[in-house]
């Protein structure tokens, strides 16, 4: 089909693409017929009323042609700025995977188990729980791979592995180049989710299919107090980076062994879900440095990108009940993603939170759909019906796929002043923004260091 869309152009317009000229036509000619439910012979005569293709000698034909199906894939932009054409990321076009796997109800079918873990009480929860699953003893994880060559298709793939983690337990949050950095830690509780979301950078630096779970939360305990030594000042620190905080609590119970141990810790402590797993939350005391977080969009937006996770509803639900029983709440915002109806159902969404709970929260963040080139080319593999990165995203200076500053700054300035609204106490930040993007900040807190210290200075008041 394509050689034929190819033939017709040339035809059309009386040149020759070369390769890589092609390459770029057929990505923009795919994508506005995506966006925009258009066949591809529409997008063809369209091209054949512009005049000045013709007109155009030899290769600059190719260069007109391009233009105008620039110009036609980002209409918003295009109204706005000039475009620089070095910023549209055009790649070869991905086909979705023949034997696509997406994630479903969380059913282990294979639980592998290092030597060193095999008799931690993770392994038993599992043994409780999925009693027919079938355990295999390895020496360490990476075994698998040496033996399974690892391919997209079975990233979400239902296999558990439990591990005694070494190294990696807790490390500051890497944050992204040339942007504010956070100031964050991350305190690794394995890689892996069993939810699906289309927009998961996750999927970009996996070579192993299902989740791997440590089993030594002693060995965190350890590492946490020595580094505590070090920093010697109060820290922020979250587990929802390479996994969803509570997904898999009723198995992995490791909410109730943390809350317990940072309970009196000069920390704060934040468990980020996308769930309605709060039953351990709900069997322990609350404290004023552990926060609870929910991610969320609305509900349309769940529906096509967020798949297995809990409602919009259910969420906030959990939330609230969270809320009652003592603990302090946190919503993040994000990724925001543009849509042409996206005023409406953001708006929505925080009259429903602001409905549905009582402000103010420990924080709310922000942060608008961003990825890399990689992630792009695997949703479109793994997730042939989403059409987020088809938006009107541009390489920025970071090398991910970025909406222009002009819509992000329009983005977080009417989500701000739509929260304030109903909530002007709530410290609100940005996620992974510049200098730049961060001065549309209402309040004086206008960058990423004042807001840490300000939610880390006001944590027990
Ligand atoms: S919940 Fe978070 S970690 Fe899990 S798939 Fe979605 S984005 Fe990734």
């Amino acid at each position: 089909m394509w050689e034929e869309i190819k033939q017709k152009i040339e035809i059309a317009f009386n040149f020759s693409l070369n390769k890589n000229q092609w390459r770029d036509i057929k990505r923009l000619i795919y994508e506005i017929a995506k966006r925009e439910n258009l066949d591809y012979d529409t997008i063809i005569e369209e091209l054949k009323d512009n005049h000045h293709i013709n007109k155009a000698g030899g290769r600059n034909k190719f260069f007109v042609i391009k233009q105008q199906l620039i110009n036609k894939r980002f209409p918003l932009t295009t109204k706005r700025e000039k475009i620089d054409t070095k910023k549209v990321f055009l790649s070869d076009i991905k086909p979705p995977l023949p034997n696509l796997y997406q994630a479903k109800e969380f059913n282990p079918t294979h639980i592998f188990v290092e030597k060193d873990a095999s008799d931690s009480y993770l392994l038993k929860r599992f043994q409780e729980k999925f009693a027919e699953v079938k355990i295999e003893e390895l020496s360490f994880a990476s075994e698998y791979i040496k033996k399974h060559k690892f391919s997209l298709e079975d990233l979400k793939k239902p296999i558990v592995f439990i591990v005694k983690e070494r190294w990696d337990f807790i490390k500051p949050c890497p944050c992204t180049k040339n942007h504010l950095s956070c100031n964050y830690w991350i305190l690794n509780l394995g890689f892996g989710c069993p939810f699906d979301c289309s927009y998961c950078f996750l999927q970009q630096y996996t070579n192993f299919p299902g989740i791997i779970l440590p089993s030594n939360l002693n060995d965190f305990y350890d590492m946490f107090k020595d580094l505590l030594k070090k920093i010697n000042s109060p820290i922020r620190i979250g587990t929802g980076e390479f996994c969803d905080s509570l997904a898999l609590d009723e198995i992995t119970n490791y909410s109730s062994q943390l809350i317990n141990f940072l309970r009196d810790k000069p920390v704060l402590f934040e468990l980020k879900t996308k769930s309605t797993k709060i039953d351990n939350l709900l069997k322990n005391e609350p404290s004023p440095n552990i926060i609870v977080s929910w991610s969320i969009n609305p509900q349309e937006i769940i529906d096509k990108e967020e798949l297995m996770t809990s409602s919009l509803e259910d969420r906030l639900t959990s939330a609230k009940i969270v809320q009652e029983k003592g603990y302090s709440l946190s919503f993040h915002f994000d990724p925001i993603i543009y849509s042409e109806n996206w005023e409406k159902i953001y708006k929505e969404t925080i009259e429903t939170l602001f409905k549905k709970l009582t402000p103010p929260f420990r924080w709310i963040s922000l942060g608008t759909l961003r990825g890399s080139r990689e992630l792009k080319n695997i949703v479109e593999q793994r997730f042939p019906h989403s059409k987020i990165f088809y938006g009107e995203l541009f390489l920025g200076e970071d090398k991910k796929l970025r909406y222009p500053k002009f819509l992000r700054k329009e983005i977080y300035q009417k989500m701000i002043s739509w929260i304030r609204r109903y909530d002007t106490r709530t410290p609100v930040y940005l996620c992974m923004e510049d200098e730049e993007i961060w001065q549309v900040m209402d309040k004086k807190l206008t960058s990423s260091k004042d807001i840490e210290s300000y939610i880390i200075n006001n944590y027990d008041k």
